[in-house]
């Protein structure tokens, strides 16, 4: 992909802001947030709680990989040893 036409495709890209209630980026023709705009306060305590799971699934499955790539190295070890 050439450069000029990386930068006809960012121009067709809607501008986006972020939003200063929820955090997240919405398209700045809109003059709500389309994440939080329908939300309360309730609604957006629940968004922020739904965020920090997904965050918490990713850490842990970063570890998960961690480990798995640990023990890998260390059967590779073993089985130069040998
Ligand atoms: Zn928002």
């Amino acid at each position: 992909m050439s450069l000029g036409m990386l930068g006809a495709w960012r121009g067709m890209q809607p501008k986006r802001k972020q939003c200063a209630r929820c955090g997240l980026y919405h398209i700045e023709k809109l003059e709500k947030c389309s994440h939080c705009g329908d939300l309360d306060e309730n609604g957006l305590q629940k968004l922020f709680e739904r965020k920090e799971e997904e965050h918490e699934g990713n850490a842990s499955l970063a570890r998960i990989f961690l480990l798995g790539s640990v023990i890998i190295a260390v059967l590779l070890l073993l089985s130069f040893t040998q």
